[in-house]
């Protein structure tokens, strides 16, 4: 199959949305720009098989996931996305049948949160399959939600549950879009960050001072949302990862991390449930004048243990 007979087979399952004037097919997309009282977000992440998939995982979930990853940092930012397009990085003769299907993963996703795939570009990455896409959003003028900001004293939350997401919830997570757009419509939020590599990887990026001052936290050993994977993966013989291990550094959660001022964490707390029934809300910990990462536990005040998922390890 030529590189044309798999992009003719791929077009039709490309998206179209309104804001869009000219889709794939020319040499760029032409979409509206945004509305004046927008800013736009851009970001762009990709996938490698056997780093964040593996050769038999289900392809819809290989395309759903590389997706995903962008509706995550675009909700961190309290936005909505709108276009992306796609690149595969394709193995010499891969099969169509599997491209079509990771297409239709990321089309489904893409739907649902109306986002228009608006092209892509094929060419050839000899031993394994990636896939990178470029996503746009916007979010109202001067409102999106910034990892600097975080003031001591403020209270720590995070969304959904945390750790062993090896076991499935890296492929089929829900990017916290509304959630991340109801906290900046309310307009308290100091710091946010998704969580892609560990609560103890990417805490600390909310740690940074836009005076250049670094704070730090404690967090509360009980107070940490477990998720039943990571209780289960210690159990297997050989793990020797306790679950609030695997909690605070595994990665992949792809949950919202942010703080509030001490004030704000009830009224916040209370909203959130209110809206969001069915999704956890955790107040994990505070903000403090004192670097680094703490966690209070049964046998006192300890350094933060191991780190969050590192890449190039
Ligand atoms: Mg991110």
């Amino acid at each position: 199959m030529t590189e044309f007979e798999l992009i003719a087979r791929l077009k039709p399952l490309l998206t179209t949305q309104p804001g869009v004037v000219h889709g794939a097919g020319d040499d760029c997309a032409v979409l509206t720009a945004p509305a004046a009282e927008c800013d736009q977000l851009f970001k762009t992440d990709a996938i490698v098989e056997g780093i964040h998939f593996l050769p038999d995982t289900e392809p819809e979930r290989i395309g759903r996931k590389a997706l995903a990853r962008c509706l995550s940092d675009i909700a961190a930012m309290g936005g909505t996305p709108t276009a992306a397009v796609i690149t595969l990085g394709l193995p010499a003769s891969p099969d169509p049948v599997r491209i079509e299907a990771i297409y239709r993963g990321l089309r489904d996703l893409a739907e649902r949160h109306g986002v228009a795939l608006v092209g892509g570009e094929t060419t050839t990455n000899p031993d394994r399959l990636l896939i990178s896409i470029a996503l746009l959003g916007t979010v109202p003028k001067g409102r999106a939600l910034l990892r600097t900001g975080s003031r001591p004293g403020d209270a720590i939350f995070v969304s959904g549950e945390l750790g062993g997401s090896i076991l499935g919830h890296h492929l089929d997570f829900e990017p916290r879009l509304e959630q991340g757009r109801w906290l900046s419509e309310l307009g308290c939020v100091h710091a946010a960050i998704d969580v892609s590599d560990g609560v103890a990887g990417d805490l600390p990026h909310l740690l940074a001072t836009t005076d250049g001052s670094v704070l730090g936290a404690e967090l509360l050993k009980s107070a940490i949302p477990i998720r039943r994977a990571a209780r289960e993966a210690a159990r297997n013989p050989g793990s020797g990862k306790p679950p609030i291990v695997a909690a605070l550094t595994d990665g992949e959660d792809f949950e919202l991390l942010f703080t509030v001022a001490a004030r704000d964490a009830v009224p916040v707390l209370d909203g959130w449930k209110a809206r969001f029934p069915e999704v956890p809300l955790s107040c994990i910990g505070k903000i403090t004048d004192r670097p680094g990462v703490w966690l209070r536990g049964e046998d006192g005040l300890k350094p933060m243990i191991g780190k969050g998922y590192e890449h190039f390890r």
